[in-house]
């Protein structure tokens, strides 16, 4: 027999399958990790095998044989491995490097292991009463107190107990345990355990909710769409309208008929709070995936997905690849989150891969937002989505009323606070009477850049070409791409003048006024600065879900997921701050955030009040985000899409190239759009489409032109979509592959972010 073999190396040069032989005396089958001798010096190299054969036409004389298998267990299902053919194909990236997004990266060269614990149970057919009575004395005495304890101890576990949780309760066991191992009373056994992630046991299991009329029909079109054996629904339900129960109870049902699921949500909102509500419906069914697990939990929440000991998985971005069979259900929560596209190569998204494995296995994907993507809301519409709608909150609760406050008529008023007056006396009023409030503020740092009142000047990061933010806490400038600091000159580089300071608002600003505004208050502070630390995130807001603190102040971190019910109030410092970011998608962004966060408020039977600050009342997204309308807001945005050919009716393909000397690399890059038009011309010309389908194609320095010291432009090409793109999208990859040369990136499609 033999294997036909992708080598554990990724290079273009042996992104191909080898031939070896199967010695008699090893089982191997397709999905395998294998170790094999590779390249002229032999060397010992991990590969994975993708296909069995009984023949081959590499000569017996040139054959070497596979030395072992890696685990005892194919490492890959065979639907994987249909998966990462497409996964290479889809998203132009070596095989190999597919292959390795289907297994945790600690898993090659060995780098985790199985944990064992010595475990150790009454030998079968001992007499405990005759075992201890040996131990005793003539007078009734035990010589060896220890050994009698142990022996308690594990006659009444009546199974394996580990040597650790018997010291736990008689210290010093060890000694004992090793006695009674000698006098063959005791016997052990290392097992394998797992790993996880989970603190604490299960408490008390959640039961089902009776569901609402309208849960009552998106669960019955997710069923439907099920018998029908695939598809995808978009659930579409405005916060706090029950969608999570849906999924609940969705999965439920594939499980009870055997199927498995399973459900991704942005990293973020992978809060305790969140992963309890699924634990206490489905206990030790449940595998979680997410980034602040440690390599070895991370393996061993693997294998026991791979091990048939899970039916569930919930995670982040990359549990989509969960080596789960038998999927019958896919769920992304929160579908338009941009974490969903992987910003390192291969540059996959994880919506994509999910509709993929889908059709694979067909199973049924179930999109959920309270904002849908434009693209994703345009599919429900046309009927290529199934379009399911929970208009309404849970028991008829009213959206939180949403106030817009005019920040330029403050100023007139001359209140330079950060808080204006309307939500100043909100915040007084909720804090005496004992509720908590949110203020979202999307920057962090005390102010945002640093300049000289005398000559406009702007400190800016002498790496990038971004301006500084000032962190007072610290009492330094930081660059947040680089992450270079520096204390703020004493005068102006420029004019020589003491006149720097700091402008715009971040986090550590609105921490520090509200601190001196509402003497007493305690707020915590969530940005990218408190919660680096490993369980950061958990404890800070622990401390608010506690109500150990009355005001959260966060990024867009808090925008997600919690559900606090004595949060009454929602503040937005400046909604502004996000509209003008440049990038076609900055206001899908805006009306997403601001929904969301708004969503925060009054999610028990307290009313919600949210006020938005603002230096663009009359902008139409805020007005769209303060009335909850999304398909306003949708028929607007898409109605400017189309008008301006942005996407999804075209798409932008990217390269970028990053070099020292900027002049060389303005010409590089002119050079490479010049031939990339010709390409992608010809291309679309061959397909029988026209060159104007190419909208625009143009070389220049990328919005931030500098990074870590290096100078970057891009070529951005604009398509339209026609049938003829994906012709294109070709000639853009063959093009890149046949002159790639050092310091040009991957061809970028629709970039996550355009900066
Ligand atoms: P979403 O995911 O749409 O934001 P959730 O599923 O989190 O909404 O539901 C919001 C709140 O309503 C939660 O506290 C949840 O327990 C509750 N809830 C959901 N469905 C029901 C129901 N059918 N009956 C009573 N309460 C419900
Ligand atoms: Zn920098």
């Amino acid at each position: 027999m033999y294997a036909r073999v992708i080598i554990d190396i990724a290079h273009a040069n042996v992104d191909r399958l080898f031939t070896y032989e199967i010695p008699e005396g090893i089982a191997v089958q397709p999905g395998h990790r294998v170790l094999v001798p590779f390249g002229a010096g032999n060397r010992k190299t991990e590969g994975f095998v993708l296909a069995i054969s009984s023949e081959t036409d590499v000569e017996q004389l040139a054959l070497k044989p596979i030395l072992r298998t890696m685990e005892p267990y194919p490492a890959l299902t065979e639907e994987q491995i249909a998966l990462s053919y497409w996964i290479a194909e889809a998203y132009h990236c070596l095989l190999v490097d597919a292959l390795r997004l289907l297994i945790p990266a600690q898993m090659r060269g060995g780098r985790v292991k199985e944990k064992t614990v010595r475990t150790v149970r009454l030998r079968p057919g001992v007499d405990l009463a005759a075992a201890k009575a040996a131990l005793l004395t003539k007078t009734g005495v035990s010589r060896a107190p220890k050994q009698t304890e142990v022996l308690d101890l594990v006659a009444q576990a009546g199974t394996y107990m580990s040597t650790a949780d018997l010291c736990a309760f008689v210290p010093g066991a060890s000694g004992a345990v090793a006695a009674l191992l000698k006098k063959g009373i005791l016997e052990e056994e290392g097992q394998e355990t797992f790993r996880s992630p989970f603190r604490t046991a299960v408490e008390t299991p959640g039961k089902a909710l009776p569901f609402t009329p309208q849960q009552q029909a998106a669960f019955d079109g997710i069923m439907q769409s099920v018998e029908q054996g695939g598809g995808t629904c978009l659930l579409y339900g405005v916060t706090g309208s029950g969608k999570t129960e849906v999924y609940l109870q969705a999965v439920a049902r594939v499980m009870q008929e055997g199927g498995k699921a399973i459900v991704l949500v942005p990293e973020i909102s992978l809060t305790p709070q969140a992963m309890e509500r699924f634990r206490s419906r489905f206990g030790a069914r449940v595998a979680v995936l997410h980034s602040r697990l440690s390599p070895g939990e991370r393996y061993d929440e693997w294998r026991r997905i791979r091990l048939g000991k899970v039916d569930v998985v919930i995670g982040a971005r990359s549990a989509v690849f969960a080596p789960l069979t038998g999927l019958k259900l896919i769920v992304v929560d929160e579908e338009h989150e941009p974490s969903y596209h992987s910003e390192l190569a291969p540059r996959y998204s994880a919506l994509e891969v999910a509709a993929k494995r889908a059709k694979l296995n067909q199973a049924v994907l179930v999109l959920g937002s309270a904002t849908p993507s434009v693209a994703s809301y345009r599919r429900g519409l046309k009927g290529i989505y199934r379009l399911l709608t929970l208009p309404e909150r849970i028991n008829g609760q009213p959206m939180p009323q949403v106030e817009i406050v005019d920040l330029r008529n403050e100023f007139r008023a001359g209140n330079n606070s950060i808080f204006s007056a309307p939500l100043h006396a909100a915040l007084g009023q909720c804090l005496s009477a004992g509720e908590q409030a949110i203020l979202f503020m999307n920057r962090r740092g005390y102010s945002t850049f640093v300049s000289c009142r005398g000559c406009g000047y702007v400190v800016k990061c002498p790496d990038c070409d971004v301006s500084m933010t000032y962190h007072k806490l610290e009492g330094v400038m930081k660059c947040h791409y680089c992450g270079r600091t520096a204390r703020i000159p004493k005068v102006c580089p420029e004019c020589g003048k003491p006149y720097l300071k700091g402008f715009g608002v971040g986090t550590q600003q609105v921490e520090e006024q509200l601190a001196a505004q509402f003497p007493g208050v305690s707020a915590v502070r969530m940005d990218l600065d408190t919660t680096r630390t490993k369980n950061a995130h958990e404890a800070l807001l622990g401390r608010f879900t506690r109500g150990e603190a009355q005001v959260l102040i966060g990024t867009q971190m808090i925008a997600k997921g919690l559900d606090i019910p004595n949060v009454t109030l929602v503040g937005v410092i400046a909604a502004d701050a996000m509209l003008y970011i440049p990038d076609y998608r900055s206001g899908e962004r805006t009306f997403q955030l601001l929904t969301q966060v708004a969503g925060r408020a009054g999610r028990a039977d307290k009313p919600g009040r949210v006020i938005v600050q603002t230096y663009t009342p009359e902008h139409p997204v805020i007005g769209f985000a303060a009335r909850h309308d999304y398909p306003g807001f949708y028929q607007y945005e898409i109605a400017m899409r189309r008008a301006a050919l942005f996407p999804p009716f075209a798409l932008f393909l990217r390269v970028v190239l990053t070099g020292h000397d900027e002049a060389a690399l303005a010409e590089d890059a002119a050079r490479c759009a010049e031939r990339l038009r010709q390409s992608i011309e010809d291309a679309l010309v061959q397909a029988g489409g026209t060159a104007q389908e190419l909208l625009l194609l143009d070389a220049a320095p990328a919005p931030v032109k500098r990074r870590e010291g290096l100078y970057r432009y891009q070529v951005l090409a604009r398509l339209a979509r026609t049938k003829h793109t994906a012709a294109a999208v070709r000639a853009a990859y063959a093009y890149h592959d046949a002159h790639w040369k050092a310091g040009m990136g991957d061809v970028e499609i629709n970039p996550g972010s355009m900066v």
